[in-house]
């Protein structure tokens, strides 16, 4: 007779982790104990030696799949002489956390159970089980126990208690666990009723809500993260009348399809792709469109992409499926977007959806399942890295938008850190917390410019903080004085007395990346830091930064020449006004033939003219986006935008991929001159040389300029690995290229793959500076 106790953490709760144990135990004839505590499940076993140690490996090898074991600690101790093994209440200890599991798609038995008629969860719409279901979006505090979340208020029928305490059962301490006769239900309201008054309950909801859809309404869904608004995709007048009242001019809506057989009607997949697209984390994956798909262009005007995911929770599958009532309804792929007006955050609670939503939805499908923090659907792409093996490549993730699935999973660092908090940049705002050896990047907060926005990060914030159990004893914010995350960071820190940290925009996309991938800082790398905007040591907007950094500091060893931005914003949201600033700064003609000129009539021209000279407003930049925005128009691609990025991602989309030639930027320490490839680039123009030419001659001219940058930073101080990050990096084509030539030089390259190459990512590289100058 042997002892032994074992210490488990990572995601090991709410997961089915403590009757896998249970049953485990049992087979290998041991007894003892297993209980769950805030840091993690305490196991006790006692037996046979051989059954022991076959014990400990069978623990990582048939772990349940939502199990995630970061670290397991076994020590010997004497048997206690117990003659069963028993599941023990929940400890909570002072301080402890650990990290929770996200939430996670219906499993493929609870989907089985859904349409089977026998089944007496048959068309319930929140069936779930310990391999699924609700997680992160429903926990108010842990340890993760049903009283500590939103599922509080349902207590459980005598069919669901049983299951409930069964070690052997599927839902043995499932804490959402549910029925019709003891849960959730679903009801429809019509658009316009503040009353709340219920017009149909329980499936007669479902059913009305597809006949609405095939109507070609709108419809406001309560969701797991909170509401999307649904309707036709194939139904342009639906689209047009979506975009109308959501102020949505061409931003792409994402899309649900019912299954992979009719993602693959309308977009090509690839394995990596399917892979994605069916993972429990069902996220937005970006898919190339086929031609003849059916979906309407309003969709996504200007792109070849789509961003299409599976249904993930039973009230989807049960919104695509045929109903009892009525014999025809198999729903075309829906517009799921979130539901929200323009860029505030997306609706959550009942009323606040009735509020917020009134006019933008023909009528709301809603529940009463609340959701306790919102979380937004996340988006990836697939960026297959040519030098590995197609096996490889399938987990070849791209993230975008990190939030639903995949927040709040850590990301692990390779050192120990103190409790900080970064509260990242203004787009795509994400903030993030350490604890120990992991930074909690939070879910997508959005663009933080408004009040709404501002109230949903301080609330997530707070969350965050008690859910792993962190006190920050440092904020770190970004440079710019202005951003909202900013002084939300100074004011606080001012509160409660804590030193701040004031971090360099691109400084921290560098060390994000070098976090992600584990690089303890104790060598310095090369990052090519590309992106929109970003507040400068000097002032400047930069945003073409080639830094040689490290978590404490960095040199500006390299930039994109500066040129001015005629009206700051003004320039942003129209690129014509950048393009012919820059031909200026350059001192090249405003060719009366180019459309960026067209775009002004003469006394524009003379004003826009004046301003430059006398620098009114004209702050400099050096940014890589504005020089995009520039390169598109001047193409003829498009002179002004109304979504971030979207000159650059329609020039982009045109890029003749089988184009070998380049337009050549010239490096000349330590700037990168633009000149001569504008001159270029004008003169293919007024050539009438085709517009994918010339993107794919743009793409092709920018990656070199990297590898001949770097190689003349590693000649000058011998640092031979790179780092890419910032928004920019989002644009693939230029990825693809950058990536191929740099390693064709011989170098070490990191690229993002658990958190956004955008702003999205950001406070992770904040945090981590922050606590490396503790
Ligand atoms: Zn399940
Ligand atoms: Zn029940
Ligand atoms: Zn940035």
């Amino acid at each position: 007779m042997q002892g032994l106790r074992v210490h488990i953490s990572g995601i090991v709760q709410g997961v089915g982790f403590r009757p896998f144990v249970y049953n485990l135990a049992l087979r290998m004839n041991l007894a003892g104990w297993v209980n769950n505590t805030s840091a993690g499940v305490d196991i006790h076993i006692e037996g046979e030696e051989a059954n022991l140690r076959s014990f400990i490996e069978k623990l990582t090898s048939e772990k349940p799949p939502l199990a995630v074991m970061d670290e397991i600690s076994v020590k010997e101790v004497p048997p206690e002489n117990f003659t069963t093994f028993d599941i023990q209440h929940s400890t909570p200890i002072e301080g402890a956390f650990q990290p929770i599991s996200p939430d996670v798609a219906i499993c493929d038995d609870c989907l089985r159970e859904m349409f089977d008629p026998s089944d007496r969860r048959y068309r319930y719409p929140f069936i779930n089980c310990t391999n699924c279901g609700p997680r992160f979006t429903i926990i108010k505090d842990i340890p993760y126990d049903r009283p500590k979340t939103t599922m509080a208020g349902f207590p459980l029928c005598p069919d669901c208690e049983r299951e409930y305490r069964d070690p052997t059962n599927r839902r043995f301490h499932a804490q959402p666990v549910a029925c019709s006769v003891c849960g959730p239900q679903v009801w429809l309201e019509n658009g316009s009723n503040v009353e709340g008054q219920k017009l149909l309950i329980g499936d007669e909801a479902i059913v009305q809500t597809q006949q609405l859809l095939v109507d070609g309404k709108i419809v406001a869904v309560k969701g797991l993260g909170g509401f999307h608004l649904a309707c036709d995709a194939t139904n342009p007048a639906a689209l047009t009348e979506l975009r109308a009242r959501k102020l949505r001019v061409d931003k792409p809506f994402a899309l649900m399809m019912p299954d992979i057989a009719t993602i693959e009607e309308h977009c090509f997949v690839s394995d990596a792709e399917r892979e994605l697209l069916i993972s429990v984390a069902r996220p937005i994956v970006l898919l190339k469109r086929r031609p003849e798909s059916n979906i309407a262009r309003e969709v996504s005007p200007g792109q070849d992409n789509i961003g299409v995911m599976l249904p993930y929770t039973p009230l989807h599958y049960l919104l695509f499926s045929d109903s009892l009532h009525s014999s025809s309804f198999i729903l075309h792929p829906l517009v799921m977007t979130s539901g929200n007006l323009s860029e505030e955050p997306i609706a959550t609670d009942n009323n606040e959806a009735r509020e917020r939503l009134s006019k933008l939805a023909d009528a709301f499908l809603f529940h009463n399942r609340d959701i306790h923090i919102r979380c937004d659907d996340s988006v990836v792409r697939v960026f297959a890295d040519n030098r590995k093996s197609e096996i490889e490549n399938r987990k070849s993730i791209y993230p975008l938008r990190r939030s639903r699935g995949y927040s709040p999973f850590p990301v692990k660092l390779p050192f120990e850190v103190k409790h900080v908090l970064a509260t990242g940049a203004e787009l795509k705002n994400t903030f993030c917390i350490t604890n120990k050896n992991y930074a909690f990047l939070s879910h997508h907060i959005g663009d933080m410019e408004n009040y709404e926005t501002l109230k949903s990060f301080e609330q997530g914030v707070e969350h965050f903080e008690r859910l792993f159990r962190v006190m920050p004893v440092a904020i770190a914010h970004d440079l710019h004085p202005n951003y909202l995350a900013t002084r939300y960071a100074l004011e606080r820190a001012e509160r409660e007395n804590l030193p701040t940290f004031n971090i360099q925009h691109h400084h921290a996309h560098i060390a994000a990346c070098m976090a992600e991938h584990g690089l303890d800082g104790s060598r310095p790398v090369i990052g090519l830091a590309f992106d929109g905007t970003g507040y400068g040591d000097d002032g400047a907007i930069w945003g073409g930064e080639i830094l040689v950094a490290d978590y404490r500091g960095y040199q500006r060893v390299g930039q994109l020449e500066y040129f001015p931005l005629p009206g700051g914003d003004a320039a942003i949201r129209k690129p014509a006004r950048t393009a012919l600033a820059l031909l200026w700064s350059l001192g090249m003609d405003w060719d009366a033939r180019l459309e960026s000129v067209k775009e002004f009539c003469a006394d524009d021209r003379t004003l826009l003219r004046t301003q430059l000279e006398k620098k009114i407003n004209t702050p400099l930049t050096s940014s890589m986006g504005r020089l995009f925005d520039a390169a598109a128009a001047l193409a003829g691609v498009r002179q002004s935008v109304n979504y971030e990025a979207q000159a650059a991602i329609e020039f982009e989309a045109l890029a003749d991929p089988l184009e070998g030639g380049k337009y050549s930027f010239t490096w000349s320490p330590p700037k990168i001159e633009i000149r001569s490839a504008i001159e270029a680039l004008v003169a293919d123009v007024l050539a009438g040389v085709p517009v994918a030419k010339i993107s794919a001659r743009f793409h092709n001219g920018l990656a070199d300029v990297c590898r001949v940058a770097s190689m003349g930073v590693r000649e000058a101080m011998g640092v031979n690995e790179v780092a890419l990050s910032g928004g920019v990096w989002q644009n693939l084509t230029l990825l693809d290229r950058t990536l191929l030539s740099l390693r064709e030089s011989g170098f070490q390259v990191y690229m993002h793959r658990q958190v956004p190459t955008n702003d999205g990512g950001l406070a992770l590289g904040q945090a981590v500076i922050a606590a490396a100058k503790l």
